[in-house]
């Protein structure tokens, strides 16, 4: 699994800067359940080849010891309990402070890793710069400058030399797929009318809380994995949603999977947290269901009211198939199958050359890209560069001048000649050859 780096200071030393040099993602996801004092932006990146995922604690102001500033630090906390190593920003143009010893105090404790980014550091001597952090007995203290870039690839090589590189790519011989959604949708609701059914043939215990359960299971002869996000409700929890939903193990649970499957709560609006995860779903290229529960209980205005939202906030995700279920009543759980199976299938096509070749010749028969001045770019074969999203690379001259439009005219051909429906398709081009 990639690992996960929390950022943690106090206000202003900049972490968010830091966060947004890290990741490149349009939209953070951000854990916005009812509860938490301060949203957490979590987002991912790669550096020299590694992945990570990041989270920004948002605040950690442990010197007031009641009320909401102590509810902070112990939400702070959790996160990094999350995380498999801290980046514990400070700023170089202050120094040390009352509250990053504090801080540098709970951080030795935690068992994990912890760096010191000496921040705002641009133009100033490195060895004075950091001196004074040693004192907080953690890592070496690196200066970087998050808003010029300075010293972060190095703290980052740095930070994931300690880990393992990663694979990638969820295993390919069986469809595993994720259940995934905001707190209360009816995940576990769904899991257990799905295991209700069939035989379990294994499955794992979580080892730590923001680690998904992988269960193997049979359903007419074939073989599947789920992946429970959700995890078992314990009862009696206070602030169970916040205990038992991590956005990090949803992260981690589609990257394992073939494919998601996105619940949405029929009788909620959908909301910002769906769509960014949404398109999180969508940037890894991971086949998709989605399922909006809880049908049976929908008055007929919130059905249109939800069919309304999906078609503005989610028209991104035209290429999944929709499903209305009750995962309470299992109507329409059965049907999920269906579209799993064909997502999955979809996502694992293996075209041969002479194939994709052909279609894209044809394509061009129909339709030539425009003139671009005088050159005509030419289109001369395809070959397939990769499955789970499918990747279709075309070879020719001129490529870098086919408008926008055009590709997803070869986008549309490609999708319905091979019916892909339920996985992203990427077409890229290749130049020269
Ligand atoms: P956060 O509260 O820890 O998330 O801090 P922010 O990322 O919001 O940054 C706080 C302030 O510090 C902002 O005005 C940033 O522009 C500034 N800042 C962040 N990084 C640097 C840096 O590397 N150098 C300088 N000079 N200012 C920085
Ligand atoms: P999770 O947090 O996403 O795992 O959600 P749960 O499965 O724990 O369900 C949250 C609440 O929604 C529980 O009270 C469930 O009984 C209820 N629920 C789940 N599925 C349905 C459904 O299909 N219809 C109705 N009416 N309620 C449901």
């Amino acid at each position: 699994m990639k690992p996960t780096i929390a950022l943690v200071g106090r206000p202003n030393v900049g972490k968010s800067t830091l966060f947004n040099r890290l990741t490149k993602t349009r939209d953070a996801l951000v854990a916005d359940q009812p509860g938490l004092t301060r949203d957490r932006h979590y987002g991912h990146g790669k550096v020299g080849g590694k992945p990570y995922f990041v989270v920004d604690t948002g605040g950690f102001e442990p010197v007031v010891d009641e009320g909401i500033m102590v509810e902070m630090a112990r939400q702070t906390l959790q996160a990094v309990d999350e995380a498999d190593a801290v980046i514990f920003i400070v700023d170089g143009r202050v120094g040390v402070t009352p509250q990053d010893k504090l801080i540098a105090q709970h951080l030795r404790q935690v068992g994990r890793p912890v760096w010191v980014a000496v921040n705002k550091a641009e133009g100033m001597n490195q060895a004075v710069v950091t001196a004074d952090f040693y004192e907080l007995g953690l890592e070496t203290p690196v200066a970087v400058s998050a808003s010029h870039g300075e010293g972060v690839r190095e703290l980052l090589h740095e930070v994931l030399s300690r880990f393992d590189d990663v694979e990638d790519e969820p295993a390919q011989d069986h469809p595993k797929f994720a259940v995934v959604g905001r707190p209360n949708v009816g995940k576990s609701t769904l899991v257990n009318a799905i295991l209700g059914e069939e035989r379990v043939i294994a499955f794992d215990q979580p080892g730590t809380t923001r680690d998904s359960i992988f269960i193997d299971f049979e359903r007419n002869q074939a073989h599947y994995t789920i992946i429970d996000t959700a995890g078992v409700r314990r009862r009696g929890k206070i602030n169970e949603t916040i205990e038992k939903f991590s956005v990090i193990k949803t992260m981690q649970a589609v990257e394992s999977a073939n494919v998601a499957v996105l619940v949405l709560d029929a009788m909620q609006e959908v909301s910002d947290q769906d769509a960014r995860l949404a398109s999180f779903i969508l940037e890894t290229g991971r086949a998709l269901v989605v399922a909006i529960n809880k049908w049976e209980a929908a008055s007929a205005e919130q059905r249109d009211r939800i069919k309304r939202e999906i078609a503005r906030k989610l028209a991104f995700l035209e290429f999944a198939k929709f499903h209305y279920i009750s995962a309470l009543s299992g109507h329409g759980v059965g049907d999920l199958f269906k579209s799993i199976d064909a997502a999955y299938a979809a996502a694992m096509i293996k075209i041969p050359t002479p194939k994709l070749t052909r279609v894209l010749q044809l394509a061009v028969e129909r339709q030539q890209p425009p003139l671009s001045g005088k050159v005509r770019p030419k289109l001369r074969y395809a070959h397939q560069g990769g499955t789970n999203p499918p990747v279709i690379v075309v070879h020719g001259n001129a490529l870098e001048q086919v408008p926008a439009a055009y590709w997803r005219y070869l986008e549309h051909t490609f999708i319905k000649t091979f019916k892909l429906q339920g996985t992203p398709l990427r077409v890229q081009y290749k130049l020269g050859a």
